[in-house]
């Protein structure tokens, strides 16, 4: 079995649901006591989202670069940026390591179109619902149809995620403002929705709607466990 790195801590709150999944896959497919050896530099989510929202893209990617290049000193044979929006420096960090990288949207992209779906709506931080890294890789390099809600409603998945759910808030009227806008999606075409942000999860889960909810943080776990099992 190969080592999974884990480029973690952006938040927390979602890399303990790596953690777990990735382990309960592993144990699933080899049964057991079997458990996924795993690398994980979790890094001071402070520091990243200063950054972010003073747009200082290339300092982030400065910092993440050098725990990558940790996670592959401590014998990753992969890695994985748990977090959507610092995919946005991903080039600047696959460049700086020698292993691959295995992209939050690509993973998600299969998974849609292996659902027969062309059209899907996306949730996730600002960044990656406007921005060419995440929306456009979907629709350029995978060929599938992105809505994006308003910009009203863009502001409100925005702030939820960083006002609430980084800090493990999880608010019963906050899971109803996203199921209006996921609405509005289906509304305006979607076939299913991205949780485009690895803490979404923690919010909306496909018990709340029937919507088909394709959850980033799951699926890129779950593409880990694959990708480790290769032989
Ligand atoms: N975990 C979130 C994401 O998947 C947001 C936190 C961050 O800005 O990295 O985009």
């Amino acid at each position: 079995m190969k080592t999974i790195g884990l480029l973690g801590g952006m938040s927390w709150e979602s890399t303990e649901l790596y953690y777990r999944w990735i382990n309960e896959g592993v144990k699933r497919k080899l049964g057991g006591v079997h458990s996924a050896p795993i690398a994980l530099v979790s890094v001071d989510f402070e520091e990243i989202e200063a950054l972010q929202h003073n747009g200082q893209w290339e300092k982030a990617g400065a910092l993440l670069a050098e725990a990558a290049q940790q996670v592959e000193a401590a014998g990753a044979d992969f890695l994985l940026i748990c977090t959507n929006t610092m995919h946005k420096v991903a080039p600047q960090i696959e460049r700086a390591i020698g292993i691959p990288l295995l992209h939050i949207a690509d993973a998600t992209a299969e998974r849609i179109k292996e659902e027969g779906m062309r059209t899907v709506g996306l949730l996730g931080t600002n960044f990656t619902m406007e921005q060419a890294f995440y929306r456009g890789r979907l629709e350029k390099a995978h060929d599938l149809k992105v809505i994006v809600p308003s910009e009203a409603d863009r502001q409100i998945v925005h702030r939820v995620i960083y006002k609430e759910l980084v800090l493990g808030i999880v608010k019963e009227e906050s899971r109803h403002e996203y199921l209006a806008i996921m609405e509005k999606m289906r509304e305006a075409g979607a076939e299913g929705i991205i949780e485009g942000c690895t803490e979404i999860v923690m919010l909306v889960q496909q018990e709340h709607t029937d919507i088909p909810l394709f959850d980033t943080t799951a699926i890129h776990a779950e593409a880990a466990v694959l990708k480790a099992l290769e032989m």
